[in-house]
């Protein structure tokens, strides 16, 4: 089966789908890889790596591939030119390219979205959202750790002691938890906040204070956040508002699936910051948990610098385009038939080719996609 890597057309995307160090285990399971020009430079891959790999670089590596893999969603002049049967991977947010997925249906392209593979353990391998969050909370960290004007760890010197920094993590699930981490590695001093009951232990685990609120916690399906009521919301800010005060840095990560993010800071919580905090803001994409955070620039409030991130991951690209495209690979290894010829073998039965797969065979199978075109 030939595979193509897109190279990605979205505006600020870096990372690539597949990186030359895989190139062999997609040819070892019977694959041609086939390379559009240029497609792994935002991530520090020459197209001569992947040649070297034992790929092929082409123009138009669509044309007759069977399996089209890339991060974002590809354009959509470039989907129609896709053949009956075509499988796309890459991550689909389905709400917002619904005419993309119209384009896939009435194609009969198999569509699967790297966002949709279910978190169960055998899928581990295959979860971008996890691996994208990993690279996106470290990002975090460091972002935070260079804006500050301070040290971060504690310094006991012959001129006298500089205390740590004081770091405030809201949102402890994957990308949480490794601004936690890295924020510590770094020497701060970390305190951190989820809704999740199981959080507590996490954030515990990798060094920082859990800050425990007089409130219910909010666990839904799946061991993810559930939406808060506005009262309860209100509530969490006055709680968390001393918090914030007392912090030298903020980092907001916190996320509900398929809503937009929810305001955990205000613009009046920000500007009781000291002069020279600093604030992150993963979600700003999404909506924002802090107010009057902007994505991809960096606005004063009070006295405080805040960092809206936008896609995160694309700002190290190297780290991020080997982390997805080992997910692919994984995906694309339970994709292919047993026996080494590259033959593709769908079993919709299985869970996880089940839970990823948007259109297939001329039906949109995912079914709050289905719902959003009637
Ligand atoms: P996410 O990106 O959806 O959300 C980030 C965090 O924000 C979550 O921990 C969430 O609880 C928190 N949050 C939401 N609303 C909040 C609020 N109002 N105040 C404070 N925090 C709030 O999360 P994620 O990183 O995708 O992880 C979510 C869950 O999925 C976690 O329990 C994680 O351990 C689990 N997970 C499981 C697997 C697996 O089993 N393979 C893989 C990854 C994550």
């Amino acid at each position: 089966m030939r595979v193509a890597v897109a190279r990605e057309s979205r505006e600020g995307e870096t990372r690539v789908a597949m990186v030359p160090e895989l190139v062999a285990k997609l040819t070892a399971l019977g694959h041609e890889v086939v390379v559009e020009p240029g497609a792994g430079a935002g991530a520090l891959h020459p197209d001569e790596a992947y040649v070297a790999a034992g790929a092929v670089v082409a123009d138009d590596p669509y044309s007759d591939a069977g399996l089209v893999v890339s991060v974002q969603p590809l354009a959509r002049d470039l989907a129609r030119r896709l053949a009956s049967g075509t499988v796309t991977v890459s991550f689909l947010p389905t709400a917002a390219e619904l005419d993309l997925v119209r384009d896939y249906r009435d194609l009969g392209v198999t569509a699967l979205a790297m966002e949709l593979v279910p978190r169960i353990s055998r899928a581990q391998s295959m979860d971008a959202l996890s691996s994208q969050s990993l690279v996106s909370g470290y990002r975090c960290a460091v972002v935070c750790a260079g804006l500050l004007r301070r040290f971060l760890p504690l310094n006991m010197t012959a001129a006298g002691t500089v205390p740590p920094a004081e770091v405030v993590v809201l949102g402890a699930g994957v990308a949480g938890l490794q601004a936690i981490a890295t924020a510590r590695r770094l020497g701060a001093v970390v305190k951190a906040y989820d809704v999740r009951a199981a959080a507590a232990e996490e954030i515990r685990s990798m060094g920082a204070q859990a800050i425990e609120l007089d409130l219910p916690t909010l666990e839904g399906a799946g061991g993810y956040a559930r939406e808060m009521t506005e009262e309860r919301a209100a509530l969490q800010r006055e709680l968390l508002a001393p918090y914030v005060a007392a912090a030298d840095g903020l980092i907001t990560t916190a996320a509900v699936p398929g809503r937009t993010a929810p305001v955990l800071v205000t613009r009046g919580m920000v500007e009781a910051m000291s002069p020279g905090s600093v604030v992150v803001d993963l979600a700003a994409d999404s909506g924002g948990n802090v107010e009057g955070s902007v994505a991809g620039e960096v606005v004063r409030i009070g006295q405080a610098q805040v960092w809206g991130g936008r896609n995160v991951p694309a700002q190290m690209p190297e780290p991020a385009s080997r982390l997805y495209a080992q997910n692919v690979l994984s995906l694309v290894t339970l994709l292919t038939a047993d026996g080494g010829d590259g033959a593709l073998a769908l079993d919709l039965a299985d869970e996880i080719v089940a839970g990823a797969c948007v259109t297939h065979d001329g039906v949109v199978r995912h079914e709050p996609t289905a719902r959003l075109l009637e």
